[in-house]
């Protein structure tokens, strides 16, 4: 009796959770490639695509390279091995993982990139918060709070598409008030590998270079925010120059509390995950992508992309937007 009743509650949901199958009826295997964890948002990443692709009936096998490229090719070769019915990639370099689609479609799985672009190949999809947004919006609260003075922009990984990408749209913000003469740019440099450690060299240089006299620092992402906050504050500048980033991670939203970091660019992470598991599901299966979707030349072709929205957000309406979404917890951020 009991065992009857058991079993009528629970196959109902066994039946509603249903199980992803590739073609040959079997579970799919979802390869995700990525090409760090340094960041804390990739460790979000990872989790939140494993948790709504499993929810979905589907495996996931994950690889991290320590953004090493040959490290990243070869867990890529394991993984097609392996057998995953599709692969999704975050590159650590946006050109050379181009070997990696044409591994995976020589084997016929389908490959999309997962927040930033895969250049020069026959990518399948790409599914990414908008780069080029991303930096309009760091460089638009700078000129807005700072319309004139001395500039030091400083760029993420020059391998990472999404660097250059981010920088455009910084550019076509900026180049106005340059062209004006209101802006000058006093430093303007790369952090390999998006290195914090990179970052507070270079800012340490700007700094020395011009006397301390710096107004605003564009700076493409939290962890190298932190970097250059530290910079300034060895002069006893922080919270006296603007600093621009992008995650809205605790750290960084930490920075904004206390005012040492201007503003942030928050990606809410579960938006692009779940996404992206879902549609990694629709590949293995070959369904059609019917998400409306732009176009992005890689150098190659035209990749059908989702550009998913991002919010800027500075310390006047973080409680309603990170910690509103519980994307970090307000007694983490308002720590003493
Ligand atoms: C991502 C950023 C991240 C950076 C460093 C970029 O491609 O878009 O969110 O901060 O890589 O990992």
């Amino acid at each position: 009796m009991f065992l009857r009743t058991f079993a009528a509650l629970v196959l109902p949901v066994f039946l509603l959770a249903g199980c992803a199958k590739n073609g040959g009826g079997n579970k799919i295997k979802i390869g995700l490639s990525l090409d760090t964890l340094k960041e804390e948002r990739w460790q979000h990443d990872r989790d939140l695509f494993v948790a709504h692709a499993k929810e979905l009936g589907a495996d996931v096998l994950v690889q991290a390279a320590n953004s090493d490229d040959a490290l990243q090719n070869s867990q890529a070769e394991n993984l097609l091995t392996e057998g995953v019915n599709v692969l999704v990639v975050v590159p650590h370099n946006g050109k050379s993982a181009a070997t990696i689609v044409e591994a995976a479609h020589k084997a016929g799985v389908p490959v999309m990139a997962y927040d930033r672009l895969i250049r020069d190949c026959d990518l399948d999809l790409y599914v990414t918060f908008d780069p080029e947004k991303v930096g309009e919006e760091q460089a638009d609260y700078a000129v807005k709070h700072k319309p004139k003075g001395n500039y030091v922009l400083i760029g993420g990984a020059p391998t990472d598409n999404n660097a250059v990408l981010v920088r455009q749209g910084q550019m076509k913000i900026l180049q106005p008030s340059i062209d004006r003469g209101d802006i000058k740019i006093v430093a303007d440099q790369w952090a390999t590998d998006w290195q914090p450690v990179e970052a507070l060299k270079i800012m340490e240089n700007a700094l020395t270079k011009n006397n301390n006299q710096v107004d605003a620092v564009v700076v493409s992402n939290d962890g190298t925010a932190g970097g250059v906050v530290q910079a300034l504050n060895e002069q006893g500048l922080a919270g006296k120059v603007l600093v621009t980033g992008q995650d809205a991670d605790l750290a960084g939203c930490q920075r904004i509390v206390q005012g040492t970091q201007s503003m942030t660019v928050y990606k809410p992470l579960p938006k692009l995950a779940y996404k992206a598991a879902e549609l990694a599901i629709d590949m293995a299966e070959k369904n059609p992508i019917t998400d409306p979707v732009a176009k992005l030349n890689n150098g190659k072709i035209d990749v059908p992309s989702i550009l998913l929205p991002t919010i800027e957000v500075d310390k006047d309406n973080l409680d309603t937007t990170v910690i509103a979404d519980g994307f970090q917890k307000k007694e983490d951020v308002y720590k003493k």
